[in-house]
This record gives C-alpha cells, structure tokens and sequence, in this order.
C-alpha cells in the first residue's frame, strides 16, 4: 500500500513536529529553554554527520485500487425519516452515543493544551506514577453477587503448560541491585482499593424458597417471574442443582454481607425444570440498581455501566434476566469512546492504561511506546511473584513492531549514529532511551536494565542541565521517545554484509485445475497492473523490491525475464527431489526495468498452459525452490504461492487425498465466487510494507523476564524471536514472569528491539521503550489490567494448549484461571462491606462474557461442521492477532442499519451479539474481522427490501447473495459505504453472506450471536456468569 499515496501528512523530518511543540509547552517548558529551539528535532543529525533523512514510512497509504473507502466515507447520505420507525422494536443497549468513532482531525493543533494538566508529569518526574485523574477512568465498580465468605486457597499454576522452556534471559543481565536512581523514581505508590466496588446489585442467596423472590424496591413475593419460558440446556453441570431454593432480595432491604453469613447453599441451578429461565435470580442478582438504593447510594452513584434503565421498578418481572443488568460490552465500549476518545493518549505517564482498542483516539509519544505497538494485560505489576501467582492474572505483552499508524501519527524517527552505530549498554546490550540515566556531568550513563554504569563516547556526549537531564535530551528521539530506529552498521548485517534489496517471487500452479477456474488468468491480470505498487520507502520513487516467477504443475518452469530479452525464456527442472534453481542473472528482476518482457510474460502464462491434462502438483519442492532463489541471490524476501490443490504428485511433502473430492465440481471451487476477496487480500499482500530477516529481543529491568512467546516466528535460543518477514499486522506476545522482587518507585520497563531490513534493503533496529507501575497492593493491579490484551493472551495460550492438552483440559484451566482471578480480586480488594459478595472489578467487568466467547470458539468448543482445517486455520490466525482482531473476532460487532437517520454518516452504534436484540423490522450487519454478514429480518419494510436488493418482498431476496446491487439511493449508498468502511478498518478482506431470518443458513449467522448458547453447547453469557460465580464461591469457600 504505499505508492499511490499523497504526501504523508507528518511533516519531512527536520521540519517541526506537530507534538513536539505541545510537548515542549505544556509540559517541559520549563526547561526547554536551556536547549531545545522551537524545532526540537531540527538536529537530529546531531552529533553524526551524514544523517540520511528518512521519511516516515508505513502508514497513510492508501490502497491504490483495491482501497475501500476510509470509514469516514461511510457517509452516504441517505435521508429519510421513513426508516426511523423500525427502532421500535429493538432493545436498545444504553445510551447509544453518537460521538463514536471520531478522529480528531489531522489538523489538530498538537500544540495547543494536551490532555488534562493533571496528566502531565512533573517536570522533575518525568515517568511518575499516573496522577489521580488518571485514575478516575479506571475506578472500581462492580457487579455484586452474593457467596459466602471464605478465604481463597492458595491459588495454583495453571493446570497445563506450554513449555515454558524459555528459562535464562536472565543471562544477559545480572540481578544485580535496583536502579532506582532514574528520575520517575519518586512515584508514591498508589494506594489501595478503597470504595471501589462500583454498583452494587441485587443479590441472590441461599437456600431459600424458589418462589420468594423480592423485586427491588417492591417486595412481594413474585411468582410471576417463575413463569417465563424455559431455557434451553446448559452446558454446566456441576454441583449446581436443581432444587428451587434460593431466593433473591433486594439489596436495599438488607445490610452488606448480612446474606452472605449463610451457609453456603447450592447455587440456584442453571436450568431446572423447577426454576424456567432463571426467573429468580436474573432479577435479583444481576438486576441493576434499580431507583435509590439507601444503602449504596453513596459510594456507587456513577453505576454508568449497568443497567441502562434509569426508571422505576417495572410493576412485572421481565420474563427473563434482564441481559442489560450484566456488563454489556456495548456499554463498556461506549463509554471508553466517550470519555477517552476525545482527547490524545500522552505517553508521558508511566504506566498509564491506553483507551480500549475500539476507541479512536490519537496518541502523542512522549516517552512510552505507543498502544499500537505495545500492549499489556496489566501495567501495574505486583512486586512479588507470591503477589502475581496470587492474583493469577497474566503479565504478557502483545507486541506488533511495525504496527501501521493513522496519518496523523508520525512514523518512528530514524537515528543514524554513523560508523559507531547505537549506543548501548556494554553489559545487557539495552540500547539507549529515555531511561537511561545520565550521570557525572553526563560522561557516564547507568542502565536503567541492568544498573551497570557505562562510559558515554566523546561523540555523544552533552552536558547536563540542573534536574540531570541531558540538554539535547529533546533533540534526540532515543532520549525522548518511546519509539524510533536505528541505522544498524554492518555489524547487524548476515555475514558483516548491507542486505541486498529483498525480493518478491510469485509462484504460480498451472494445473489443470488452476487454468480451469480461471485463477491464473486472473492472477496473470493483476499482476500486470499490481506490479506497480510494490512497497517502497517513504520518498523513494520507485520500489526497491525486486521480481521473479515460477509456474509449476509436476514440475517447475523458471522464468528469465532480463530486461534486454525480446522475450522471456522458460527453463524447466523436473527434479523436484533435488531442487536447485536453474539461472540467476534475469530471474531477479526490477519491474520498471523489465516491464515489458514481465507484462509479455503474464499475457503467455495462462496461454501456455491453457490446454494443459496435467492434474497432479507438487508444493513443498516450490517452497525450497523460492527459498533456494532466495539464497542464491543474497537477499531476503517473500514468496507468494497461488496453488490450488492437493499436492499429490509424487515428490518431497506429497499429501493424500483426504474428503475434498465432494467439492470438485461444486460452486465452492469456482474463482468467481471469490474473486474479489481474491483480489483484495492479493492486493494487500503485495503492497504491505513488510520487514525482512527479522529478530526480535524483548528485554526487562531486573527483577521480570520474557519466558514466553507466541505468534509466528522460530527461537533458536530462549530469547530471540526470529522472523523471515513480519508486516505490520503481526504481533509476537510476550509473556513475562518474576525472577525477582519488583520495586514500586522504579517501576518496570521493557524494551523490544527488532532488527529487520527495510523495504529499501536498509538494515535498522525499530525500538519500543514501555515504562509500567509495581505494586505492593493487589487493587492496584485491579485497577490497571487490560481485559482486551488479557483476553488476546488467554486465547493464544489456549490455544496453543490443544496441541498437546484434551481441549476439555484447556477450558477448564482458562475457566480455573479466570476464577481464580477474580477470587482473589474479591477477596482481597472488595471492601468489608461488601464481604460474601463477588464483586468484578472495573476494568476486568468483561472478562467473563470475553471468556466465554474464547470457550466457545471453534477451536476449543467446535461444532460439528467445524473442520480440522478450519480449526488449524483460526488457531494460526489467532496466534499473531492484535489485540483490535481478537476483540471482534471473539466478540463480533452487530450494526443495525436502519435505526439510525440514513443522512447520518457516523457509523450506527452496535448492539450486543444475542438473538434477542434482533428486530424483525431490521437489518444488520455482524462482523468479526473474517466474516461479513447481513441479516434481514421478516418484517422488514418493503421499502427497505427494494432500496437495498432491487427486489419487491423479503420472500424475493436471494439467501446467501454476496454482493449488493449498486442502486442509487440512499439506503443503498449508505449500507454499501459501510461494508466498504468495515471491509477497510480490517486486515483481511471480509465477503458478504445476506441471511434472511428463518432462512436456513441463519445458523451459520446465530453461531456469531455470541451471547446466546450455541449449537456446540457453547453457554449463554448469563449461564456462564452464573458458572463463574458457582466457580469463584468454591475457591472463596
Ligand atoms: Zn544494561
């Protein structure tokens, strides 16, 4: 994606940089003086003659021609009032807000005010602990469920491991003493949970009569809600049983914890023929605060986040638990948007959790990595590894190094420090940062990871000012930023050699197969005009990236295409056991230069082979036949395989047939069907910008260690993640544990270095620098996990588990885990008041519907029509997911389209993924990141039917139709402006499948409603709650 691109909007190097400005006013203005002009980074070729200017890079292309419009193009004005009344049937999720999803705009004065003052760092504590504000978004709350009071056993590792053979990072730096001596030194630690639990809900005790369930605020007894339709099976067993007696009162009629003094009963049953549809206690223990509660009022006042219906007791019981009085993960988006989305996350706080990933919002790099680069389950970690297996939450972090960036974030600055390369530290190897602490008047630096003291070289040396902060701190991104790169020196280099430019070498099946469904010549097509956009270097003209090609069947043909042929030239080796590759001068080619022998070439492929018998193909012998190209030229690159069958000719890696003969001749196999998506991913694919011969090093300050990684990539060693190519959708996560005890007023820091080669053949190092918070208070971790990344780590551990555990195994573990997660936040943070009582804390409220969407995902909970290959597929996906992609892929958004105004151009809000928030009269679109789907209720307005499908009824709509008619109409523009917006925020090409209701491949689209129960036995959200809360009691107990 780069070529066509307009000027990247961040200004060319030594021009002033939008943040800097800001960063110096607002927050450092104090002492920029001493140094620092109005143009920070004005000198960055600094002390280094020779610095090379190079442009930002990797972000704000725009796909030349497979480019759906970017979100804000969604915007179709379609006017009318007509559609408006088919809201009336839906079940709204809470304030459906309408600031969603806005950027600040470009333009947007960096200089002006950054975030709230309180936000800003001291000028002498630069990495200081969060100011209180920080906190307020990440204040308690909490759902109450009533349990009895026990304490907590001991919590015990997780039931089954990866190898975590990964022992001895510690290796390279000593354990020796603390480096406290770096100015965020001074934080006070944060305090305590105090007055968190935020909402306090009706609770649910035991054992009592079933039918004597108090309503909020009523009081009688309310037989009514007995009678609701009975619930489908659930799919805990357990010691949850069916006897009907429990009874639930109102919160406001008894003091805290006085239930809870109870013997602990069984728990309500999860679906009793004697207790239809959990009745009692949907009312009771989730229902939200319904009108003044006396009791709590004061210490929950805000309850933003439960129950949406501010109004009176409903004088009857729903007929089912009111799903709105459980954490909505609508409401929990929301929100973040709301308050988070409006202004700049400013990376200047040590351990300041970001903006949930659904929240649009820009960040100012100040010190820290960016979100988009690093994110952590938590970024308060305890101090003690008693502390953390206490707690039982994961410390990992979900690293995506070359993540793109909005336009309106600067791409990480390069640093050339000339012949001697960067600095770092002689004893860890740390390169330089914001961290390290310079010392003796600045000829001396201690490391912020190992402590050791090292010389700084005369070329780098600067003085100090009084607070001991070098002078040119700001005029150097390794001393101010949290992300920027190296120039690497040869030293960095394969062989003590600059890399040669990479390559791209497309290798094409002509079998039979491949020529009959006409995915070469559409392949051949595209290449002629795809060629053109290569991934290149900011500025740079034309790509660096060189060409090849392969066809092959049984065997392989190499093509010549030097640019002083009149033709290309074919050169076939049959010996697929013993690959080699036939020529080298002419495979490798420049495009511009070679264009016309390549364009000759693709119009010849699909003629060629056009009458070709042969079947049967070959594979693996490809691959090494790229590779071995690869090798012979010298260089890194990418192949692009395009092959389309078994590969059953007898050679190395030859595979049986196993069930796809059912498919040949079916629709499933014709090109057409999914050309577009063909095309789309291709067209990414090839024109992402991508890093080569890649490694990455993950190192700590004393006291944690990386022991853990996931994504795709080899380890040689237990520390370095090596990689051929990594682009910038893929992420490695890490996962860290203790090896010593942590220190509050030092903090933690991590610093990832990947070492790659550019586009351009340029070897750099890419640096992110993230500084968090240490603990002696387990509410402090509370207060600060992300349950996102968590959930992104829970899922890539799980699902690296089933390759070497029972998959029932692996569920109960996560389930365990998760229990035992919040057990211990209840045990050791709720407030007395509120003992006997589970309480989620705030930021983890969602963990439990999050989790359930993970135990019931195709891979660990797969239906029947699941395959194995599937299976394999989504878990490979998962691996290197970010955490955006896990989020939506585990929990799929929902858009109504007809509710809100068709001129409105913001995207609609979502609503929750269950059956029940679906309206006849309404049409959806549900997405996850893989799958698209519109789902047209029966009812829907016949308007609506002929705007958007042409056709006269609902009954004429095509089921499973995969492109919408281009009409000219509103409702038309706006739903496919849409589709193209969701098609463009996602890292893969989504195909559209419309589902009618009561249409039969509505099961395909019910498997997405994730709240519900599913068809593999996968628990509704309100079982699984009710699951968890059985779970959490017995660790209590
Ligand atoms: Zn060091």
């Amino acid at each position: 994606m780069n070529v066509n691109q307009s000027v990247p909007p961040v200004p060319p190097f030594g021009q002033p940089q939008p943040i800097y400005p800001g960063y110096h006013q607002s927050s450092y203005g104090g002492q920029s003086g001493s140094t620092a002009p109005a143009i920070p980074y004005g000198a960055y070729n600094g002390p280094v003659p020779g610095y090379q200017q190079t442009p930002p890079q990797g972000m704000s292309r725009a796909p030349p021609s497979s480019g759906a419009p970017p979100a804000s193009t969604a915007q179709a004005p379609c006017g009318q009032a007509a559609y408006g009344q088919f809201g009336q049937g839906d079940v709204q999720n809470g304030p459906s807000s309408t600031v969603q999803m806005q950027r600040l705009p470009g333009s947007q004065p960096f200089g002006s005010p950054l975030a709230p003052v309180g936000n800003q760092p001291p000028v002498l504590q630069p990495y200081g602990p969060p100011p209180t504000s920080a906190q307020v978004a990440t204040q308690l709350s909490g759902m109450q469920i009533s349990g009895a009071v026990a304490p907590a056993p001991p919590s015990s590792g997780l039931g089954f491991g990866p190898p975590t053979s990964l022992a001895s990072a510690s290796g390279s730096f000593p354990n020796s003493g603390l480096y406290g001596s770096y100015p965020q030194g001074q934080a006070p630690p944060l305090s305590q949970a105090q007055g968190h639990p935020g909402i306090q809900t009706p609770q649910r005790s035991a054992p009592s009569q079933a039918s004597s369930f108090t309503p909020p605020a009523s009081g009688g007894p309310r037989l009514p809600s007995m009678t609701g339709p009975l619930l489908p099976g659930q799919s805990f067993g357990g010691p949850s049983v069916s006897q009907p007696n429990h009874v639930s009162s109102p919160p406001q009629a008894l003091p805290p914890g006085t239930q809870m003094t109870g013997p602990l009963g069984p728990l309500p049953p999860m679906h009793s023929p004697q207790q239809p549809g959990y009745q009692p206690q949907q009312n009771g223990s989730f229902g939200p605060a319904r009108g003044p509660q006396s009791n709590y009022g004061g210490p929950y006042p805000a309850a933003p986040t439960f129950g949406s219906q501010p109004g009176p007791p409903q004088p009857l019981p729903p007929k089912r638990l009111d799903p709105d009085a459980i954490p909505s993960p609508i409401q929990v988006i929301e929100d973040d948007r709301n308050n988070r989305g409006t202004e700049p996350f400013v990376t200047g706080v040590r351990g300041q959790v970001p903006p949930l990933v659904t929240t649009n919002f820009l960040v100012k790099d100040q010190g820290n990595a960016s979100p988009r680069y690093i994110r952590c389950t938590s970024y308060n970690i305890p101090c003690t590894s008693d502390m953390a297996k206490q707690a039982q939450v994961p410390l990992a972090a979900v690293i995506k190094p070359l993540a793109r960036l909005p336009p309106e974030e600067a791409s990480p600055y390069v640093v050339d420090h000339g012949e001697s390369g960067p600095l770092r530290c002689n004893r860890c190897k740390a390169y330089m940062c914001p961290f390290m602490q310079f010392i003796e008047g600045g000829r001396r630096f201690q490391c912020c990871f190992c402590s050791c003291i090292n010389d700084v070289p005369p070329q780098y040396f600067q003085h100090l000012d009084h607070t001991g902060k070098r002078v040119d701190a700001y005029d150097r991104p390794e001393l101010s930023l949290g992300s920027y790169e190296f120039l690497a020196t040869v030293d960095y280099c394969k062989n003590n050699k600059f890399p040669s430019p990479p390559a791209f070498i497309f290798m094409i099946d002509v079998s039979y197969n491949a020529i009959r469904t006409g995915l070469v010549r559409l392949l051949c097509e595209e290449l002629k005009s795809l060629l053109d956009f290569l991934p290149r270097e900011g500025g740079a003209e034309e790509s660096a990236i060189r060409v090849g090609f392969v066809t092959y069947n049984k065997v392989l043909h190499f093509y010549n295409v030097k640019s002083s042929l009149a033709q290309p030239q074919m050169m076939v080796v049959s010996d697929v056991a013993d690959m080699f590759v036939p020529l080298l001068d002419g495979f490798l080619v420049n495009v511009n230069e070679s264009r016309a022998v390549i364009t000759s070439l693709l119009d010849q492929i699909p003629e060629m082979f056009a009458d070709t018998r042969e079947t049967e193909t070959v594979f693996v012998p490809v691959i090494q036949a790229g590779m071995e190209a690869l090798k012979a030229a010298e260089c890194a690159g990418k192949l692009f395989l395009f092959h389309t069958s078994l590969p059953i000719a007898e050679a190395p890696g030859k595979l049986k047939n196993r069930d796809d003969r059912k498919l040949i001749n079916t629709d499933k196999e014709k090109v057409e069907n999914d050309q577009e998506r063909f095309l789309s991913d291709l067209r990414r694919d090839v024109q992402k910008v991508v890093g080569f011969d890649a490694v990455m090093r993950v190192r700590t300050s004393t006291g944690i260690r990386a022991v853990d990684f996931f994504g795709a990539f080899y380890m040689s060693n237990t520390t370095d993640v090596e990689l051929a190519g990594l682009d910038g959708d893929k992420t490695v996560t890490v996962e860290f544990k203790h090896d010593d005890r942590l220190n509050e007023e030092s903090g933690a820091l991590l610093q990832c270095a990947l070492l790659y080669t550019s586009c351009a053949g340029q070897r750099r190092l890419r640096i992110h620098n993230l500084a968090l918070n240490c603990c002696t208070q387990l509410a402090d971790l509370y207060r600060n996990c992300e349950t996102d990344t968590l959930i992104n780590y829970m899922a890539k551990f799980a699902y690296r588990g089933v390759l070497n555990s029972p998959v029932k195994a692996v569920r109960d573990t996560l389930i365990t885990q998760c229990a035992q997660i919040l057990a211990c936040y209840r045990k050791n943070c709720a407030s007395p008041s509120s003992a006997g009582q589970l309480i989620l804390p705030e930021c983890m409220k969602l963990l439990p519907v999050y989790l359930n969407c993970v135990l019931k995902s195709d891979v660990l909970q797969p239906g029947a029509e699941v395959t194995t290959d599937d299976r394999a597929y989504v878990r490979q996906l998962v691996t290197s997911m970010d955490v955006t992609e896990t989020n939506v892929f585990f929990y799929p958004r929902l858009l109504p389209l007809t509710k809100s105004p068709v001129e409105s151009t913001t995207e609609p809000p979502a609503v929750r993924a269950s059956e029940e928030r679906l309206s006849n009269g309404d049409i959806y679109l549900l997405e996850n990141g893989l799958n698209l789907f519109l789902w047209v209720g029966a009812s829907v307005q016949q308007g609506v039917v002929q705007s958007l499908f042409s056709v006269s009824s609902f009954s004429q709509i095509t089921s499973g139709l995969s492109v919408l008619p281009v009409l000219d109409n509103p409702l038309s523009k706006k739903v496919r402006g849409l589709i193209d917006s969701l098609r463009a925020q996602r890292s893969r090409y989504m195909k559209l499948t419309v589902v009618k209701q009561e249409d039969k491949m509505e099961m395909l689209f019910k498997h997405f409603l994730v709240e519900d129960k599913s068809l593999s036995g996968g628990a509704s959200y309100v079982d699984f709650l009710c699951h968890m809360h059985k779970e959490i009691r017995q660790l209590l107990s």
